[in-house]
Parts: structure tokens; sequence; C-alpha cells
């Protein structure tokens, strides 16, 4: 089996307020819900570690008591990234990416695309239509396939993708605002 992810993401303009706050409050919640382990281990694919899962992460899922959860799987937890440094929460590696302004719907040239998801990432918040000239914050424009763009958001190592509304809803409470999911296969 090839191992996946799925990123659940605040849709929010410019730095999300407090983020690490925020995280430990999401952590939490996770602990409280018996989901999660509550010490750090190696069961993520990146270079943080995270909370492993327990049998309890079906429960999110549709017909998650048939994948959901597996004491076999070496990674398989949760991982939560908070700061003051943004991050490109982005879907498949090598996935391309379709920009639309919000105001006049043209596409924005895939080159100027990427390097906005650069200049994204150093801090810059807007970003003007090279066809109408309007000026709008990143996450305003319509974004395809669905990439995140914060300075938190979550990470679920070989879970599923099909997640419940009702966990959408909490992660929405708790963050409080709406949120956006990518699925990544690595
Ligand atoms: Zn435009």
């Amino acid at each position: 089996m090839s191992d996946n992810c799925l990123h659940i993401v605040p849709i929010h303009e410019g730095d999300y307020p407090n983020a690490s706050q925020k995280a430990e409050e999401i952590l939490q919640w996770f602990i409280e819900k018996d989901i999660v382990e509550n010490e750090l281990s190696d069961c993520t694919l990146s270079s943080q570690q995270g909370y492993r899962f327990k049998p309890a992460i079906a429960d999110l899922f549709k017909d998650g008591e048939i994948w959901a959860y597996s004491k076999s799987l070496k990674t398989h937890g949760l991982e939560i990234t908070s700061g003051t440094t943004r991050k490109v929460f982005h879907p498949m590696e090598g996935m391309y990416l379709e920009i639309h302004c919000p105001h006049c719907k043209n596409e924005i040239d895939e080159e100027t695309a990427f390097s906005w998801v650069g200049n994204w990432a150093k801090g810059q918040n807007t970003f003007q239509c090279t066809h109408c000239q309007n000026k709008a914050h990143l996450v305003r424009y319509t974004i395809e396939p669905e990439w995140g763009f914060s300075n938190i958001g979550i990470t679920l190592w070989n879970a599923h993708w099909d997640a419940k509304p009702a966990f959408i809803n909490v992660m929405e409470h708790l963050f409080e605002c709406p949120v956006i999911l990518i699925q990544v296969r690595i």
C-alpha cells in the first residue's frame, strides 16, 4: 500500500493569529476524544514527529471501521504544523496549479501562479490580477486543485480521505473559520 495523507488547513487571509496556542487546543481535542496517543512518536513521513492514532480515528471517516485504523502501520498519526512560518500545503507532488481571478474569472498563467505561491510563503498577502488589475488575497482566488495556505494546519497520515461532515464541522469550529481538505498520495 502506498502512503497518503490528508491535510486540513484553515482558510483565512494573512497569518493565522496565535497559531501555536490554537494548535495546542486542537491537539487537546484529539487527545480528549481518545483519537491519538498523548506523546510524540515516529509516526509521520515528515521531519517532525506526530501523535500516533488510536482505534477511535475510525470514527472520523465514512466506513472508517473498515480501513481507518491499522495497528501494524508505522506511518499512522496526527502531525500538527503551527508557528510563524507560512506553509504551502500542496496536493500530490508535481500537481498542476490553476488560479482564477475572483473578479474577472480569467486564469493567471501558470508561471505567474507558481511565483505567487512562492511570494505568499515569503509574506506577500495580496496579488494583482494580470488581466483586470484588481487585487485580492491569494486565498480569495479560485485555486484548483485545492491548495492550502497557512501558518497552521494538521496532517492525518495514512488515515483516509472521506471525512465525515461532523468531523469537518468540529475542525471548522476549532479553527473558527472554514477549512480546506487536501488529499495527498505520496
Ligand atoms: Zn481579474
